[in-house]
C-alpha cells in the first residue's frame, strides 16, 4: 500500500531530466532584454518630436503632460503594443494588499458604420476608474462612494505581460480615491522622492554643489524565496491557505551542516532560475545574481539597483514572475518570510541610496576633501534619520510573517541599529572627538580638507546580524520582510532622510548666519550631529542578549510585534513628520496603521482557523488510526499468543493515547481563544492584542503536541509531508 506522499516522491524521482525551455545563451539574452518593454529608446523612435521632447521633460522635470501629447503617446503605446500581439490594456497599481491590481480592457471598440476598431487614447492612458470598492482603504472610503482612480505614472515605463492566453500592455498607476486620498502604496513613494529631491538638492547648494539638480533614491533588493515541488504543496493546506507551514517535526538534518549555502544549485532549480530570469529580462529587468540561501530549499535573486520607483515595480514583478514561471516547473515558490519552523526564514535586503543627476552616488566616499565633505553630511543625516525614526521604520516591516523573524528567535532583530564597519567607524569617532584641535592644532579629523581612506567593499568587513548596515556605497535595510511590497520601507526611509537632510541644511546656513564659515559650519553640525545620534551605531553581535540588555539601556526602542510597532505610526512625531514633507495626509496615516492591523488580525485568523482544521480533521484522525492498529495488534498478538510480551506495543498506545488527550485539550483551548477574538469583532485593536497574547501561544501548544504525534504515528498513517520530505526532495 502506498500512501499519497509515498506517491509524490515517486512522481518527484521519476521525474526525467530538466533543461531549460529556453534558449539562454549570453548574446540571446542582450537581444531580448527589454523587448516587452515601451522604453524610452522606442519611444524616442517612434513617437513625434515634440511629444517625446514634452514626455523627457515630465520624466526630468515633473512637468505634467499635456493631453495632446498623451494621445500621441498613447496611439504610438497601443500600435507598439498590438504589433507584439497585445489585445488588452490594463492600469497597473498596487492596492494596499501588498500586491498589484489590473483590469484589462479590451482595444475594441467600434466606429460610426459599427465596425470593429482599436482605440486608446491618451484619456485612457493618463485616467482610469476602476470600481474599487473591495481594495482595503482603511476607512478613507466607504463602499457607497466606492470610485477609485488610476493616474499613470510615466517616470516607470509600461511593459508587456505575456501569457499563453494572451498578452496584456500593463501601465503603472498610482491609485487614489475620488477626493484624491492615496489608496495606494505608489503615490506616497512618489511624494517621498520628492520631498528627497527637493531636500538633498537644499543641502548639496548650501554645500556648494551647483552641478546636481536633482536626486533620487536608488533600490537594489535581494529577494530570498523557497521552492517546494508542487506534489508535496498540494498536500499541505496549510501551505496552500496560509504560505507557511502550521504543523512539522523538526527533520534530522536542518542546515546545520551549512551545505546548502552557495552550494552548487541543482540542475532542475537552475533550469527554473534561468527561465524566471529570462522572462524578466524580457521586461528589461536586469538581473544578476542568484544563488542557493543558508536553509535547505531556500534561494535567493537579486538586481542591479535601479531607481527607486522602478526598483520597486521590478521587484513586484520578480515576485510575480517566480511564482508563475515555478508552476510551470512543477516546484511552488514560497515567498513567506517562515515558511518553515526553526529554520532560516526568508527576508529581502532592500540596498538603498541616493544618486544625483550627473549619475553620482552621494554614499560613495569621493576623492576630494569636498566630495568627502558632502559624502559625511549625507552619512551623517542617514544615521540621524535612523536614530530619530528607527521605529518607523520597524513600523514599515510589521507583518504577522515577519513577526516570525523580528523579534522572534532569528535575525535581524526588532531594534533597529546601524552598522558602520570598521573604517567608517573610526572615521565617525575621529569626527566626534575632533572639536578641539589637538596639540599640533589640526583637527583630529578635519572635514573638507582630510582625505578618507578608501572603504574596504568586501565581505570580510560585514556584520550579517545588522539590520542597517553601510556596505561600502550604499546601506542595507535588512529587516524587510521576503513577501512584502518594498515601496512603504522605501517611502517611510526617503522621509525620514529627506527631514534629516532638511535638518542639516538648516543647521548648516544657521551657524553660517551666526558668522561660521562654511567649512566650519560644516564640521559643527556633523561633529554635533553625529555625537548626538552615535547612540543608534553598533557593531556587535545583534542576535545575542546582550545587545537587547544594552539597547534598552541607550533606549532604543525594541518593538517585538506587529501590533506594538505599528502603533509609531499613530505618533504625533510621524503626523507632524509625513504632513510636513506632503507625504502621507493624517488620514491616509491612520488608514496605513489600521490595514496594517487588519491584516494582522485577518493573517492570524485564517491561521488558527487552519490548525484547527487540519488538527481535528488531519492529524487526530491519523493518531486515533494507529491508536487502533496498535490495540487491535495487542489483542491478536495476544489471542494468538497468550505469553507473548506485548509490553512495547502498550507503551506506545500509553503515550499516543496521553498525546491525543493533550493533543484534543490544546485544540479545544484553540477554539475557545479563538470565539474569543471573533467576539472582539470591530476592533480591531482589541482584536490584534488578542490574537498576539491568546491565540498564538495556544496554536503553538496544538503545534508542539501535533509534531510529537508526528514521531509515534506510523509514518505510511502520516497525512502531511514532512519537512525531511519537502526541504530535500526535489
Ligand atoms: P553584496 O551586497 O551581496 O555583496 P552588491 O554589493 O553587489 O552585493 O549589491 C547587492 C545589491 O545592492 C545589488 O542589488 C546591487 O545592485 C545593489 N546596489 C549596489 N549599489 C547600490 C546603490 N548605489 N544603491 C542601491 N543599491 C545598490
Ligand atoms: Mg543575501
Amino acid at each position: 500500500m502506498t500512501n499519497s506522499r509515498q506517491e509524490a516522491i515517486r512522481a518527484i524521482t521519476a521525474m526525467p531530466p530538466v533543461a531549460p525551455n529556453v534558449d539562454y545563451t549570453q548574446k540571446h539574452v542582450i537581444e531580448v532584454f527589454g523587448e516587452n518593454v515601451f522604453t524610452l529608446e522606442a519611444m524616442r523612435e517612434k513617437l513625434p518630436s515634440e511629444a517625446f521632447r514634452a514626455l523627457q521633460r515630465t520624466l526630468s522635470h515633473g512637468e505634467s503632460l499635456d493631453v495632446s501629447h498623451a494621445d500621441a503617446i498613447a496611439v504610438a503605446m497601443k500600435d507598439w503594443a498590438i504589433s507584439r500581439g497585445a489585445t488588452h490594456f490594463t492600469h497597473w497599481f498596487q492596492p494596499m494588499t501588498g500586491s498589484t491590481a489590473e483590469k484589462h480592457d479590451a482595444f475594441l471598440t467600434y466606429g460610426a458604420d459599427g465596425r470593429a476598431l482599436t482605440e486608446f487614447s491618451g484619456k485612457l492612458l493618463i485616467k482610469g476608474e476602476p470600481d474599487a470598492s473591495s481594495f482595503p482603504s482603511g476607512g478613507i472610503r466607504a463602499t457607497f462612494e466606492a470610485r477609485g482612480y488610476t493616474a499613470w505614472d510615466p517616470t516607470s515605463p509600461v511593459f508587456l505581460v505575456e501569457s499563453t492566453n494572451g498578452t496584456t500592455l500593463c501601465i503603472p498607476t498610482a491609485f487614489c480615491s475620488y477626493g484624491g486620498e492615496a489608496l495606494d502604496e505608489k503615490t506616497p513613494l512618489l511624494r517621498s522622492l520628492q520631498a528627497l529631491d527637493k531636500q538633498a538638492v537644499r543641502l548639496l547648494r548650501v554645500m556648494g554643489n551647483k552641478e546636481a539638480s536633482h536626486v533620487t533614491g536608488t533600490v537594489g533588493p535581494e529577494q530570498e524565496y523557497f521552492l517546494v515541488d508542487a506534489n508535496f504543496y498540494w498536500q499541505r493546506p496549510d501551505l496552500i491557505n496560509a504560505g507557511r507551514t502550521l504543523f512539522g517535526a523538526r527533520p534530522p538534518k536542518g542546515q546545520e551542516m551549512e551545505d546548502h549555502y552557495f552550494g552548487s544549485i541543482r540542475p532542475r532549480v537552475l533550469a527554473f532560475m534561468m527561465e524566471a530570469e529570462y522572462e524578466l529580462y524580457r521586461l528589461g529587468i536586469p538581473i544578476k545574481t542568484r544563488h542557493n540561501e543558508v536553509a535547505p530549499a531556500q534561494f535567493e535573486i537579486a538586481p542591479v539597483f535601479e531607481r527607486s520607483n522602478v526598483a520597486i515595480d521590478h521587484n513586484l514583478l520578480v515576485m510575480e514572475t517566480l511564482r508563475g514561471v515555478a508552476n510551470r516547473h512543477g516546484f511552488v515558490c514560497l515567498l513567506h518570510e517562515k515558511p518553515f519552523a526553526g529554520i532560516n526564514g526568508s527576508g529581502k535586503h532592500n540596498n538603498w541610496s541616493l544618486m544625483d543627476d550627473q549619475g553620482n552616488n552621494l554614499l560613495e566616499p569621493g576623492h576630494t576633501p569636498e566630495e568627502n565633505a558632502q559624502f559625511l553630511v549625507v552619512l551623517t543625516a542617514v544615521i540621524r534619520a535612523v536614530n530619530k525614526h528607527g521605529a518607523l521604520l520597524r513600523a514599515a516591516i510589521a507583518s504577522a510573517g515577519n513577526d516570525h523573524r523580528l523579534g522572534a528567535n532569528e535575525a535581524p532583530p526588532a531594534i533597529l541599529s546601524v552598522y558602520l564597519g570598521e573604517q567608517l567607524t573610526t572615521v565617525v569617532q575621529g569626527l566626534i572627538a575632533g572639536t578641539k584641535p589637538n596639540a599640533r592644532g589640526a583637527r583630529v579629523l578635519d572635514i573638507g580638507v582630510t582625505t578618507l581612506p578608501s572603504l574596504p567593499r568586501d565581505a570580510s568587513d560585514r556584520n550579517r546580524t545588522s539590520p542597517f548596515a553601510f556596505t561600502g556605497n550604499k546601506f542595507e535595510f535588512r529587516a524587510v520582510g521576503s513577501s512584502m511590497s518594498i515601496a512603504r520601507p522605501n517611502t517611510f526611509l526617503n522621509t525620514i532622510v529627506a527631514d534629516s537632510l532638511d535638518w542639516m541644511a538648516t543647521a548648516i546656513e544657521a551657524a553660517q548666519k551666526k558668522g561660521a564659515s562654511l567649512h566650519d559650519a560644516v564640521q559643527r553640525v556633523v561633529q554635533e550631529s553625529l555625537a548626538e545620534n552615535q547612540r543608534i551605531l553598533f557593531a556587535g553581535d545583534n542576535y545575542s542578549s546582550e545587545w537587547h540588555v544594552e539597547a534598552e539601556r541607550r533606549g532604543l526602542p525594541n518593538l517585538k510585534n506587529t501590533p506594538d510597532a505599528v502603533d509609531v505610526i499613530l505618533a504625533p512625531e510621524s503626523r507632524e513628520l509625513f504632513t510636513k514633507y506632503g507625504v502621507y495626509t493624517a488620514q491616509e496615516l491612520e488608514s496605513r496603521h489600521t490595514v496594517m492591523l487588519e491584516t494582522y488580525v485577518k493573517t492570524l485568523n485564517i491561521e488558527s482557523l487552519l490548525a484547527a482544521r487540519i488538527a481535528k480533521d488531519q492529524i487526530l484522525p491519523a493518531a486515533l488510526r494507529y491508536q487502533r492498529d496498535v490495540a487491535e495488534s495487542i489483542v491478536q498478538t495476544r489471542e494468538a499468543s497468550p505469553k507473548a510480551n506485548v509490553q512495547g506495543a502498550v507503551t506506545t498506545l500509553d503515550d499516543l493515547a496521553e498525546q491525543v488527550t493533550k493533543f484534543r485539550q490544546a485544540v479545544d483551548a484553540l477554539d475557545r481563544v479563538r470565539h474569543e477574538a471573533d467576539a472582539l469583532h470591530g476592533d480591531v485593536r482589541s482584536q490584534s492584542r488578542h490574537y498576539r497574547d491568546k491565540v498564538l501561544p495556544v496554536m503553538a501548544q496544538v503545534r508542539e503536541v501535533g509534531d510529537v504525534l508526528e514521531l509515534i504515528v506510523d509514518d505510511a498513517l502520516w497525512p502531511l509531508p514532512k519537512y525531511r520530505e519537502m526541504l530535500f526532495i526535489y
